[in-house]
């Protein structure tokens, strides 16, 4: 079985776009591959955050993941920081990657903002550390969001390196699986920058955790264009809101952009939005509850967790064991 692997920061709940263009496809995923699926926490620090918040921000993280359909059975579901292979790839990895490689990483200069000076050296080697996330377990298949595609190459540069450099076919090279028509589901107050858990207007995203009136008066406050639906997808060129809404009542329906609007072209917003906020509702009602039940014994998902933690070192160790010895460490 081809395996995967792929992760989510606890840096807030998991929104609408971690679940439509990330989470929900990794759970077809456990019963056609091996699948790998981490809470990178070591991926939160490198922006400000609250420690006294971060563990309960970690633990609700793998609640959702679980309520989403990962079963910590049939996938392993682990956090970052309890093994310890991601951080030693990560340095062996910071001394393979170029600083020109990272310099051209534009999610370092979208969140790094104005002050760059300011931005943390681990905001820098993010990149690195998400390479080693999936080398170290050989993992060949990576389903992430759209804008997750440049590290991805950045990771396939970083084995490729290591290979020449270190004389072995070591590191497989990557694929990513970037998948349907919400892999890139944009903020609601701005068509040109993608939802995010991290954005400092709750506003701008659903989050899996918003209750029926925040979900729809959201909905009914999203940026829009003020011409009706277009008739046809066609339509929603130059459109980025509508373009949006649109893929994510798609996406929610298990339907085309195509279909959405032989049904609602030439509707005005206002009414698309009721129909929209209904279906995100009826969507989301289930996983809200199967969450809150979870987290009602949190010692039961700590307990997974580390279940999790164990196969994953089952499966990075000898690969750290033998990238230590390629790169000439002293063996312990
Ligand atoms: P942060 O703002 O802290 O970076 P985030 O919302 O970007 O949070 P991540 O934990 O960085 O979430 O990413 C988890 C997964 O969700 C990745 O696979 C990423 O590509 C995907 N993802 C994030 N935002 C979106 C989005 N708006 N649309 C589709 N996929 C997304
Ligand atoms: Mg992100």
């Amino acid at each position: 079985k081809q395996r995967v692997f792929s992760g989510i920061q606890p840096s807030g709940v998991p929104t609408l776009g971690n679940y439509l263009g990330a989470i929900r496809n990794w759970v077809p995923l456990q019963d056609t591959h091996d699948a790998i699926y981490c809470v990178v926490d070591l991926h939160a620090i490198t922006q400000p955050f609250d420690p006294k918040q971060l563990a309960a921000q970690t633990r609700e993280m793998a609640a959702a993941l679980i309520a989403c359909g990962l079963d910590p059975e049939r996938c392993v579901l682990f956090v970052q920081s309890h093994v310890h292979a991601h951080a030693r790839l990560a340095w062996i990895f910071n001394c393979v990657a170029r600083l020109g490689w990272l310099n051209r990483m534009t999610q370092f200069k979208d969140k790094a903002g104005k002050d760059r000076e300011a931005a943390s050296s681990g905001l820098y080697v993010y990149p690195n550390l998400m390479a080693a996330d999936i080398l170290a377990y050989h993992a060949t298949l990576v389903p992430v969001g759209d804008d997750q595609k440049q590290h991805l190459e950045l990771a396939n540069d970083i084995a490729q390196k290591f290979n020449h450099d270190f004389g072995a076919e070591f590191f497989p090279a990557i694929e990513p699986l970037i998948q349907g028509v919400a892999a890139r589901v944009m903020s609601l107050r701005d068509g040109t920058k993608k939802m995010s858990k991290s954005d400092a207007s709750d506003q701008s995203r659903i989050n899996l955790t918003d209750d029926a009136d925040a979900v729809a008066l959201k909905i009914r406050r999203a940026r829009t264009d003020p011409e009706p639906l277009p008739e046809s997808a066609a339509g929603l060129e130059g459109r980025a809101e509508a373009r949006n809404l649109v893929g994510i009542l798609a996406a929610v329906a298990g339907a085309t952009p195509e279909a959405v609007l032989r049904d609602h072209g030439g509707k005005g917003f206002s009414e698309f939005k009721e129909v929209l906020a209904e279906a995100l509702v009826a969507h989301l009602t289930p996983i809200q509850a199967e969450m809150k039940r979870l987290l009602g014994d949190p010692g039961a998902v700590d307990a997974a967790l580390r279940l999790g933690a164990e196969r994953a070192r089952a499966v990075a160790d000898p690969i750290m064991t033998e990238a230590e010895r390629l790169v000439g460490f002293l063996p312990r």
